[in-house]
C-alpha cells in the first residue's frame, strides 16, 4: 500500500500550535513510510476563510520546513467534483432531499432536549420523496439505522459506535453548498489517502465518515486521532494561553527545529530521549508510539530545547535565523562582525534569538547612552585613567586579535595593582554600553579597533565630565 497522509486545515485563522503538531505526526508518518504528503486547504465555509489565513498556513508550513508533495489543493476548486458524488449518493439511494423548516428542527430539538433525548434529526423526510425541485431544500445522508461502526484507530483502538446514535446528516446545505463531512470524505476518497491523522476533536465526526465512503464504495483509510493539547491550566489549549500561533514563536525568536522537537515530544515519545533531530524524528517516529492521552504544553521546555538548539547546532545554521532578527530591530550586519561570530560569542547565555539580537546590538550600532546602572557600578574617579592605559596599548597593536588584547587587560590590572574586574568591567561598559556581553577579548576582537578606540575615548570624555 501507497501510504499517503494529508493536512487539512481549515484557514479561519494562523497556523497554531496544535495544528502545526497534526501537520508534523501526519508529515513524518509519510517520510517514515516512503509515502507522501498532501496540504489540503479545505476553505469551503466562505463567511469564515480568509486569504489572508491561508497565507498564514502556508507561512508556517514553509517556516517549520514541512515541504509537501501535493498541494495545497482547495476545497473551493473541487466543488463540481462534490456535487457530482452528492448525486452520485441520490440516485443510490444513499441520500434524500429534506425540506424541514428551521421552526420544526428546532422544536425537534427542543422536545428532545426537554426528555433528556440526544438532539438528532428524526428522519421525516427519509420516505416523502421531495421534489428536487422545491426551494430551500438541504440534502441529508441516508445514515444507516442499524448495525454499529468500528472506528479501528491506530492511536486509541476500536471504538464502536451503534447507527443508532448517528442521524442522517447534511451533506448540501440549503444553496448547495457542501458540507465538512462531505468534502473530507470525497477528497480522502480521490486524493487515495491512506492515513487520516488529525485531532481527536474530530472522532465524533469519523463514523459518519465511514458510513458516507461505505456508501461509496471507497476504501476506508487507517485512523488516527491525535490527543489534544492542554494549557497549564488543564483545559485545552487556545488563544488564552499565550502564543499558540507558529509564526509567532519565530518571532519571538524560537527556531523551527526546536518547535518541531517541542511538538513531537506533545504526545509521543521514543524512551526517554528528549532532543531528536528531523532525521531521528522520521527514523523513530510511529503511531503506535502516540500518547492516548492529552499532553501538557510546557512553554518553559520549548524555552530549554530552542536554547540547546541554538547551543549545539551549526552556527552559521543559527545564524541564517539570527540574521532575520538582527535586520528585525533595524540592525544593518555589513555594519560589525559576521553573525556566525556572534553566534559563537553569544549562544551560551542567550535562550532566543531575539535575545541574542538585542543582546548584540552594540557590535552594529553605536549606542546613545549607557546603561545608568553598569555607569554607577564601574565608572568609578579614576576608571578613566585605567581606560586611558588600556587606549594606549590597544593603539599599539598591530593585530588586532584576542590573545593579544585579553593579554593586555591582564597586563594594565596587573601594572595598575587591579583585579582584573576592575579593568574588564569599566572597558566594558566603555565599549558596550552594559555591564553584560561575551567575554571581553571575544567582545573586543569582534568589535574591530576602530569601535573599540573610538568608544574607549568617549568613555575616557564622559567619566571627566
Ligand atoms: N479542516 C478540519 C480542521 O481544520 C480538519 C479536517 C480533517 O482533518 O479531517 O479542523
Amino acid at each position: 500500500m501507497t501510504i499517503k497522509t494529508r493536512f487539512a486545515p481549515s484557514p479561519t485563522g494562523y497556523l497554531h500550535v496544535g495544528g502545526a503538531r497534526t501537520a508534523l505526526f501526519s508529515w513524518l508518518y509519510a517520510k517514515k513510510n516512503g509515502g507522501k504528503f498532501v496540504l489540503r486547504i479545505e476553505d469551503t465555509d466562505l463567511e469564515r476563510s480568509t486569504p489572508e489565513s491561508v497565507e498564514a498556513i502556508l507561512e508556517g508550513m514553509q517556516w517549520l520546513g514541512l515541504h509537501y508533495d501535493e498541494g495545497p489543493i482547495y476545497q473551493t476548486y473541487r466543488v463540481e467534483r462534490y456535487q457530482q458524488i452528492i448525486q452520485q449518493l441520490l440516485a443510490q439511494g444513499d441520500a434524500y432531499y429534506c425540506s424541514c423548516s428551521k421552526e420544526r428542527l428546532h422544536e425537534l430539538r427542543e422536545g428532545q432536549k426537554s426528555r433528556q433525548e440526544k438532539p438528532r434529526y428524526d428522519g421525516l423526510c427519509r420516505h416523502t420523496n421531495n421534489d428536487p425541485q422545491q426551494a430551500n431544500q438541504v440534502i441529508r445522508f441516508k445514515n444507516p439505522t442499524t448495525g454499529s461502526v468500528v472506528i479501528k484507530d491506530v492511536v486509541k483502538g476500536d471504538i464502536t459506535i451503534q447507527n443508532q446514535e448517528l442521524d442522517d446528516l447534511i451533506l448540501a446545505r440549503a444553496d448547495g453548498s457542501p458540507t465538512y463531512n462531505l468534502t473530507v470524505v470525497v477528497d480522502d476518497m480521490d486524493m487515495e489517502i491512506s492515513h487520516v491523522i488529525r485531532g481527536d476533536d474530530h472522532i465524533n465526526n469519523t463514523p459518519r465518515q465511514i458510513n458516507i465512503l461505505t456508501a461509496l464504495k471507497a476504501e476506508l483509510p487507517q485512523y488516527a486521532h491525535l490527543p489534544m493539547i492542554l494549557g497549564a491550566d488543564g483545559a485545552r489549549l487556545s488563544k488564552r494561553h499565550g502564543a499558540v500561533s507558529v509564526m509567532q514563536y519565530r518571532d519571538e525568536g524560537f527556531l523551527p527545529e526546536a518547535l518541531l522537537n517541542y511538538l513531537v515530544r506533545l504526545g509521543w515519545s521514543s524512551g526517554d530521549q528528549e532532543i531528536f533531530s528531523l532525521n531521528e524524528m522520521v527514523d523513530l517516529f510511529t503511531l503506535e508510539q502516540v500518547n492516548v492521552t492529552a499532553s501538557s504544553f510546557n512553554p518553559e521546555k520549548l524555552l530549554w530545547l530552542n536554547h540547546q538548539y541554538i547551543m549545539h547546532d551549526e552556527p552559521e545554521h543559527i545564524a541564517h535565523y539570527l540574521i532575520w532578527h538582527l535586520n528585525a530591530i533595524g540592525i544593518d550586519i555589513t555594519a560589525g562582525p559576521n553573525p556566525v561570530d556572534i553566534v559563537l560569542a553569544q549562544r551560551e547565555r542567550c535562550k532566543t534569538l531575539v535575545e541574542m539580537a538585542a543582546a548584540s546590538r552594540y557590535f552594529y550600532q553605536d549606542f546613545a547612552k549607557y546603561d545608568e546602572k553598569a555607569v554607577k557600578k564601574n565608572f568609578k574617579a579614576g576608571s578613566e585613567i585605567v581606560l586611558q592605559h588600556l587606549l594606549i596599548q590597544f593603539r599599539e597593536l598591530e593585530i588586532w586579535n584576542g590573545t593579544d588584547l585579553h593579554q593586555i587587560v591582564l597586563d594594565t590590572a596587573e601594572s595598575l595593582e587591579l583585579k582584573l574586574g576592575k579593568v574588564a568591567q569599566p572597558l566594558r561598559v566603555a565599549v558596550c554600553g552594559c555591564a553584560v556581553s561575551p567575554a571581553i577579548d571575544a567582545t573586543l576582537a569582534l568589535l574591530g579597533r576602530d569601535k573599540t578606540l573610538m568608544r574607549i575615548k568617549n568613555a575616557i570624555d564622559y567619566i571627566k565630565n
